[in-house]
């Protein structure tokens, strides 16, 4: 697939080119103006969808809002958009409709992912110096070949390069891929994200650095002048190494977010730092507490506030390249692959084929009992994978890990779809995608087997459709191997 047409992002001299004399103030003010004067509606259309009313009959449709499946279904979409669902036989195709039989196959609806790091992965190397536009849109279009129609880049992507990718997008500049949304972040100076990540967004300033709770009122209402929705902070000192937010700043972000309507992603994983967050009004959790026992006073305050939570279990487990399952090989680069089946020593979030850690055994001990009693205090789970936060990982495979897991965590696989379709798209506001229902918009998975009997048949993946549209997995998979178009 050529790329050539894609444009160079506008207006990000303040991030990428910034004047060596310039002030951080300055700086700042000048990306504020930005943000004035755009809007970004989250909802707003992505891709011109083909006229044309097609009906698909036969498949076993899967909701997404955990209702019972329909075995024998039928649906009509027209203009991008389901215009009917039911039973086969509940509806009368349209005259002049294209068929198409799906028997066999399982329809369910396009993922939604709250949470990946886009744009810093090359393949052959890592860092600040991919994050364009075109590497940004090569994720996405990752994520879109393995059935995901929207992913929310948290606390790493630059703002306003942000805006204006997802107005490019908007506008029809790219070729289909899964939506862009993204929330800015909020850490101490020096503090937030782990020491890889942490290096590439300090190269492009792409993290609110607050130290004060009015620096950090101050940010957060730059953002809501921007029509921003979503921010991350990160409340971790990563075991003493990294100055934390304190909890007045901390506060001061969730308190000045939710008087614009913001939702506040926190990133935290020991418990009294999951505790203190959600205690101070975090809307959705990220991570889960994998080293110490919940109790009683934490199952509480779950019940009382009910979270969501964005669990990112998959990135801690060994990867699925090791197993030589081609549903993960596909989208990595051969060398890639050889170099994670050569590395056997394990080192955090790096993907290898080692043994399992010293610590793997209690980890699992301790997320079998505290798994399912965050669900059954009342935490609202939902989609997450954490993908591009490391090298080596692949976007959009990872939500088929994370599903995975939560179902061989007693997570029902009904229930493990609802939390990766229909959830994430209440919590991003998303009111157009999330079901196989009427009205919304036609992106879905086709897949060759039921994964209500085995929650990894969500692999077994025969056709993505975003807005109504086939995507072209074909033509990725041909533009991934070829040499000289090979992931940057
Ligand atoms: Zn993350």
């Amino acid at each position: 697939m050529a790329r050539s047409y894609i444009e160079p992002a506008r207006g990000w001299h303040c991030i990428y080119n910034p004047t060596p004399f310039m002030s951080a103030q300055m700086k700042m003010a000048l990306c504020c103006i930005a943000l004035l004067s755009v809007a970004v509606a989250a909802n707003s259309a992505q891709q011109p969808a083909s006229a044309r009313t097609v009906v698909y009959e036969g498949a076993r449709l899967i909701i997404g809002d955990g209702s019972a499946p329909i075995d024998d279904g039928v649906f009509v979409v027209q203009n991008g958009r389901f215009t009917a669902v039911g039973r086969r036989g509940s509806t009368t195709a349209p005259a002049g409709a294209q068929h198409v039989s799906m028997s066999g196959k399982t329809v369910m609806p396009a993922m939604v992912n709250v949470h990946a790091h886009l744009g810093y992965e090359g393949y052959t190397s890592w860092g600040a110096a991919h994050y364009t536009d075109r590497n940004v849109l090569d994720h996405l279009q990752r994520e879109a070949f393995y059935g995901t129609a929207v992913v929310q880049s948290v606390g790493s992507s630059p703002t306003e390069a942000s805006i204006q990718f997802q107005r490019d997008q908007q506008a029809g500049k790219f070729p289909p891929a899964a939506r862009f949304l993204f929330a800015p972040g909020f850490a101490p100076p020096n503090g937030g994200p782990d020491a890889v990540l942490r290096v590439a967004t300090s190269a492009l300033g792409a993290i609110n650095e607050v130290s004060t709770p009015e620096q950090a009122r101050a940010a957060v209402r730059r953002m809501a002048l921007g029509r921003i929705k979503h921010v991350k902070l990160w409340f971790d000192d990563r075991g003493g190494t990294y100055p934390k937010l304190t909890p007045e700043v901390t506060r001061a972000i969730i308190d000045e977010a939710h008087l614009h309507g913001m939702i506040v992603h926190a990133h935290a994983i020991a418990l009294a730092d999951q505790k203190f967050v959600v205690s101070a009004g975090a809307d959705v959790l990220v991570h889960m507490v994998q080293r110490e026992r919940l109790d009683d006073e934490y199952l509480a305050l779950l019940k009382q506030k009910r979270p969501y939570w964005a669990t990112v279990i998959g990135l801690g487990d060994p990867t699925e390249v090791c197993n030589r399952d081609p549903f993960f090989e596909q989208a990595l680069p051969p060398p890639v692959v050889t170099k994670i089946r050569a590395t056997t020593e394990r080192r955090p979030l790096e993907p290898s084929c080692g043994p399992p850690a010293p610590t793997a055994a209690a980890r699992e001990q301790t997320m079998a009992e505290n798994f399912p009693r965050m669900i059954a205090a009342g935490a609202r789970i939902v989609l997450g994978t954490d993908t591009g936060v490391h090298p080596g990982h692949t976007f959009g495979s990872g939500e088929h890990v994370e599903l995975a897991r939560w179902v061989q965590l007693g997570l029902s696989p009904m229930d493990a779809i609802a939390a990766a379709t229909s959830r994430p798209a209440e919590l991003m506001g998303l009111s157009d995608l999330g079901t196989v229902a009427v009205g919304k918009r036609a992106s879905f998975i086709v897949l060759d087997a039921n994964p209500l009997e085995n929650i990894r048949n969500t692999r077994r993946i025969s056709a993505v459709y975003l807005d109504g549209a086939p995507f072209d997995r074909d033509a990725m998979v041909a533009t991934w191997r070829k040499p000289t178009t090979a992931p940057r």
